[in-house]
Order: C-alpha cells, then sequence, then structure tokens
C-alpha cells in the first residue's frame, strides 16, 4: 500500500497548490527528513514570483526535522540514525571536488541550480527530479546519500534551530569574511533577519561598536536590533547616515561594512565605501541580480585600499558555528521569529516576508504538521 505525503507545490508564478504526492521507497542509500520547521527567506520571496524553470516544484530550502527513515548505508555513512533532530544544508554537493573537501558546498558545480538543469538544491529543484520531494514546504524531504546534515545540539528548539540559515550566513559575512572580532567597529546596512543574525554574530564575537541603519518602515527591526545589542541604530531617510557614523566613530569610520539590504540600489555600497576607515577597511556586499552600477567610485575603493567580498551562502563550519551559537541562547531570539504558518498557508508565509502579507514580518517559518 502506498503512503501519501502533503506538499506545498508551486505550480507557477505566485502560485501554490496543496498536493498529495507519493512517499518514496527508501533505498539503503537513502533516508527521509520529516520536517518539523521550513524557513523563509527573502531569496524565496524572489524565486516565487518567477515563471517555473523545469516544472512545479516544492520550495523551502531552511529546512529542520527528524530523521524518520533511515537506510542502512546512509545511516553508517552520515553517523545519524532515526530519531535525529537534524538541520540540513540546502546543497546537495557531489562530494568529490575541490569544495567539497573544504566544506564550502556553496561552490560546488552541482549545486549550481541557476545555470545547470540537473543541479539540485533544497528548495529550488523541480519535482521533475526523481522523487520529487526536495522542498521544506511538505511533510518530508528525500535525502540522498551525499545530503549533508548537522546535528541540532541538545536544548534547542526545531523552531529555534530554524534560524541556523540566516545565523550561518551571518557568521559566515560577518566573522569569517568581513574579519570581525574582537573590538571590531561594525555597520551594518539592513536590520532584516540576515542584518540581525550578523549583528548577534558580531556582538558574540566581540565588536566593540555595532551601528545598523533601516530605513522609517523598519522601526521596529531597529528596536530589535537594539534589543539584541546594537551600540547604534540609524533610520537612513530621517537623517544623514554618514555624517553619524563619523560622529559616532569620531571621524574615523567602521572597520568592516556588510551590507543586508534589500532593494536598496547603489546607496547601499556608496555609503559603505565613505562610512569605512581611512584605509584598508573590509566590505562584504550583496548585489542584485541584475544591478548596474554607474560610476562606481572604483578609484575612492582603491586609495582607501578597500578589500570588497562577496556575501554568497556559508560554509559547513558557519553553521556549526550557528548551532553552537543558537544553543548558547545569548539573545532574545523569540523577538525575531515573528510568525509561523501550516502548510496550506505557504503562499501568504513567503508574501509576508516580502512585506505583503502579515505585517512585522522577520523571520517566518513554515511548520508543516501544524
Ligand atoms: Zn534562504
Ligand atoms: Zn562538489
Amino acid at each position: 500500500m502506498s503512503e501519501k505525503v502533503l506538499a506545498a507545490v508551486k505550480v507557477g508564478p505566485s502560485t501554490t497548490e496543496l498536493r498529495e504526492l507519493e512517499l518514496p521507497p527508501v533505498p539503503d542509500d537513502a533516508a527521509l527528513m520529516k520536517v518539523e520547521v521550513a524557513g523563509v527567506c527573502g531569496t524565496d520571496v524572489t524565486q516565487y514570483r518567477l515563471p517555473l524553470r523545469n516544472g512545479p516544484l516544492v520550495m523551502g530550502h531552511e529546512n529542520v526535522g527528524y530523521l524518520a527513515r533511515v537506510g542502512k548505508t546512509f545511516a553508517a555513512h552520515n553517523g545519524m540514525r532515526e530519531g535525529d533532530l537534524v538541520f540540513l544544508e540546502h546543497y546537495l554537493p557531489c562530494g568529490h571536488c575541490e569544495w567539497d573537501h573544504l566544506g564550502e558546498y556553496r561552490h560546488c558545480p552541482a549545486t549550481e541550480w541557476f545555470y545547470d538543469p540537473g543541479a539540485i538544491r533544497y528548495g529550488y529543484t523541480s519535482m521533475a527530479i526523481a522523487p520529487g520531494l526536495w522542498g521544506g514546504f511538505s511533510h518530508y524531504v528525500y535525502l540522498p546519500l551525499n545530503a549533508v546534515l548537522h546535528k541540532v545540539p541538545e536544548g534547542l528548539t526545531p523552531e529555534e534551530a530554524g534560524v541556523a540559515t540566516p545565523m550561518s550566513n551571518g557568521i559566515q559575512w560577518a566573522l569569517i569574511d568581513g574579519g570581525v572580532g574582537y573590538a571590531t567597529t561594525v555597520l551594518i546596512q539592513g536590520p532584516g533577519q540576515q542584518g540581525l543574525c550578523c549583528l548577534m554574530a558580531s556582538k558574540h564575537a566581540g565588536a566593540d561598536l555595532v551601528i545598523m541603519t533601516g530605513t522609517s518602515k523598519d522601526a521596529r527591526r531597529l528596536e530589535v536590533a537594539r534589543a539584541f545589542g546594537a551600540d547604534h541604530v540609524i533610520d537612513v531617510e530621517a537623517e544623514d547616515p554618514l555624517e553619524r557614523i563619523l560622529t559616532i566613530t569620531g571621524g574615523r569610520g567602521v572597520d568592516v561594512v556588510i551590507d543586508c539590504t534589500v532593494g536598496g540600489g547603489t546607496a547601499p555600497t556608496l555609503l559603505g565605501i565613505e562610512a569605512l576607515k581611512r584605509r584598508a577597511g573590509t566590505m562584504v556586499v550583496q548585489g542584485e541580480g541584475n544591478q548596474e552600477f554607474p560610476s562606481f567610485p572604483i578609484g575612492r575603493l582603491t586609495r582607501k585600499a578597500i578589500t570588497l567580498k562577496s556575501a554568497r551562502g556559508h560554509s559547513y563550519r558557519a553553521v556549526e558555528l550557528a548551532l553552537q551559537q543558537l544553543a548558547a541562547h545569548r539573545f532574545p531570539l523569540e523577538m525575531m521569529m515573528t510568525h509561523t504558518f501550516g502548510l496550506a498557508e505557504v503562499d501568504y508565509a513567503i508574501k509576508s516576508v516580502g512585506g505583503q502579507g502579515a505585517p512585522g514580518a522577520i523571520h517566518v517559518s513554515v511548520l508543516p504538521w501544524r
């Protein structure tokens, strides 16, 4: 007798249908994860609006759950067993390239879903690739042998562990890429979940001074930033951010700038270049899709000897550090975990992250079994 799985399936641009799918058989070298929490992020908002690339798919790439059925080979290979609470990386690496040996699955060609239609990443992969359960907005996801799992430490609830994705990005971008550490001064632009996680990572690592910027509609998020330890918050629509940053730093500027804005255009990069200290600061940038940048001040950048880095996902190590940091329960995370939705509300959950659903959303989770 076949078993069924309930999943929210994206069937077109901004369109989701609840569907019953076949629960696939689990061979020795695979497993199933019962999804407890699937986080929704800004990437989902952008992706959701786009046309299908290769047929319907199950979205949801920030997944935490219990191993439900575990094949023998899978268990031996991953050191896991049924009942383990795990965080699943959305990268499904080839396992043998130079990047995978470094835990840098984000750079593995096999995870390059944007250019390679055969590549698999959780939350972005068509159901046309068997067995189709490649997203967390579903009761179960399918785990082949090369799935990358992290055990969730004791004392963390699945919902808290659901913050591991933005937190691992925060650790990657602020600490590993930006070099934030003891006594560093940092400017974080954009107080969404990514910005807030960069803030927590920076404070946890001993940053001396963290300044967070936002716009007028971010008033609540800037309050949360304060509660997470931001030393100063700036509404860039209400005052001149550069002037304020220079006043705060006694004219010196900051050591590190991290851009976590969405839809900010070129302004955050331009502010970052000016807000950095006189020489040898570091700026970690996002860059949006097809954004053009006329008159990019390359001369100003090189004269200040600025190091420019790209914020692009996270390494294995960043996830491990994120789970440890979350387990320390240092920050009032509940202020950030604003909304949870069931499977039938996936459409609304994504729209809420995009500012067009439930008001006040910061970190939004889908709980498929609710
Ligand atoms: Zn994400
Ligand atoms: Zn690889």
